[in-house]
């Protein structure tokens, strides 16, 4: 891998720096304001991260968590970070239990007799041999379906249509996603012989957005997840529902946006609409994943950590560029414009390549267990995982001392197009919540415009074209500048009490 940025450009950069930031609060000493400023600079000018992003994604490709593939992109990552100068590189594997995807054929066969794009969602049974063919009952959102009489869907097929709406940070997947996380429980709970839903996307295109279903437990029925049905049939039907988690014993599947319309159309007509499912993913054998490390280990505290990261797995149609290829990229661009400095920052900051997180922050989770006795020592996490389009607010997390240090940073970023944002939210990413519970860990999030995110997220056309290598080259910009400063500045970010682990 040709890199491109010495050390020269970073200190010219520095030297065109913004002036030191004396307004109210918390001030940056000027020294470590230009250095933050200069890496900025210098990130604007990389295409490292372009050129991580190119080798993932070409190189590897799909990389589904606990597969084959995913195995060699671990590699990938100890070869990349190796390459790159990083210390103590290393891969920590976990065991998981591993979801395949199999063929799939999806057809109306009646009213009007044709073909549909879709795709099994993870976590999907095989459908008996054959398939199954049976009348769809159409709901308009996963509220309708959950206040479905039981046994009112005995032998047919559950539909569920509510539309993802589209908004700048991503604020329709949660609502819309809730149909692809439990419709199969509430359809099964009611007798049905097969979920479909319509994507969980943005797009008008014909490719069907996959993505893991939830495996409820007792703890999903206690939350009030479930409807009255589900929940007393899953406590009925799978005997070890206290420890163990659930799996579906029906095809769940996505269909694209314009086929969704096309069922849509078709029942506003009044008509009876009959579909053919049949899929033979499911699950397989236990397997390996495991997570990739890299570190910059800190000159004068190395055993505090700063982590930054993104997840290495992704689903198996697309070459994962936006998810999470690109989150993958920028961090490790970042750190190692950090690395190039003279000396290493105060804190060690260590780069995590998460495995397995589409499939249920396994990694995050395996991180979070594994540090378990030195998450007090975790000053603050982060994660990029919204795709590759340009950071535009900035939120952290962090003790009340910290977040004068953080809107100092904020500052920082300002010329990069960034604003402040929450100053006590936001989260890290899905693989820093598990240390955020297990150990109180404090967090920032550099958040993306992700208005257009969702028109790929976990689709097959999730390719590298996709990515604009400038916007690339803005978020590392302002990760190498915001990690510098959370490693170097004298700035304890956990409050008095997260100090002690949670309670
Ligand atoms: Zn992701």
């Amino acid at each position: 891998m040709r890199l491109n940025m010495p050390m020269t450009a970073i200190v010219a950069a520095a030297l065109l720096a913004a002036p030191s930031f004396a307004q109210d609060g918390y001030e940056i000493p000027s020294d470590l304001a230009e250095t933050a400023t200069g890496l900025a600079e210098a990130g604007l000018e990389s295409d490292l991260a372009w050129q991580v992003l190119e080798s993932l994604t070409t190189e590897i490709g799909p990389r589904l968590g606990g597969s084959e593939a995913e195995a060699r992109a671990r590699d990938w990552g100890v070869r990349t970070l190796t390459e790159l100068g990083f210390e103590n590189v290393r891969i920590e594997e976990f065991e998981m239990p591993y979801w395949e995807r199999g063929e799939i054929e999806t057809t109306l066969v009646s009213p009007f007799p044709q073909a549909v794009f879709a795709t099994e969602l993870g976590g999907s049974a095989a459908s008996p041999e054959g398939g199954v063919t049976a009348e769809i009952v159409f709901f308009e959102s996963f509220e309708e379906l959950q206040a479905a009489p039981a046994g009112s869907l005995e032998g047919r097929i559950a539909y569920v249509n509510d539309r993802m709406v589209r908004a700048m940070n991503g604020s329709g997947y949660g609502p819309a996603n809730r149909k692809r996380s439990l419709g199969w429980i509430e359809a099964q709970a009611r007798g049905a012989v097969a979920l479909v839903i319509r994507s969980v996307g943005t797009d008008s295109h014909r490719f069907p957005h996959t993505g893991m279903m939830s495996r409820p437990n007792q703890r999903t029925i206690d939350q009030g997840g479930l409807s009255q049905v589900a929940a007393d049939y899953l406590v009925a039907t799978y005997p070890d529902i206290a420890e163990q988690a659930a799996r579906a014993q029906i095809p769940a599947v996505a269909v694209s946006g314009p086929d969704a319309d096309q069922i849509e159309r078709t029942h506003r007509m009044g008509e009876t609409i009959e579909m053919h499912v049949a899929t033979s993913g499911g699950w397989q054998e236990m397997t390996t994943s495991g997570n990739v490390i890299g570190e910059i280990v800190g000159r004068e505290n190395p055993d505090e950590i700063v982590v930054i990261g993104g997840h290495l797995d992704s689903w198996d149609e697309g070459t994962g560029a936006i998810d999470d290829g690109a989150g993958i990229a920028i961090t490790v661009a970042a750190a190692r414009l950090i690395a190039e400095l003279p000396e290493n920052p105060r804190r060690t900051i260590r780069v995590v390549m998460f495995g397995a997180e589409e499939v249920g922050l396994l990694g995050g989770f395996a991180y979070a267990q594994l540090y378990a006795d030195s998450l007090g020592d975790h000053v603050v996490a982060s994660e990029s995982d919204f795709g590759a389009g340009r950071v535009w607010r900035f939120s952290s997390n962090v003790s009340e001392a910290g977040t004068g240090a953080m809107d100092a940073v904020g500052r920082i970023l300002e010329p990069y197009g960034v604003i402040r944002g929450e100053r006590n939210g936001g989260g890290g990413g899905p693989d820093i919540t598990p240390m955020v519970m297990a150990g109180g860990v404090p967090t920032f999030r550099l958040e993306q415009d992700g208005t257009d995110y969702f028109d790929l997220h976990h689709t097959p056309d999730d390719t590298l074209d996709k990515v604009d290598p400038d916007a690339l080259a803005q978020n590392v910009a302002v990760w190498a500048a915001t990690t510098f400063l959370a490693a170097e500045l004298d700035v304890e970010f956990r409050t008095a009490d997260e100090q002690d682990g949670p309670n």
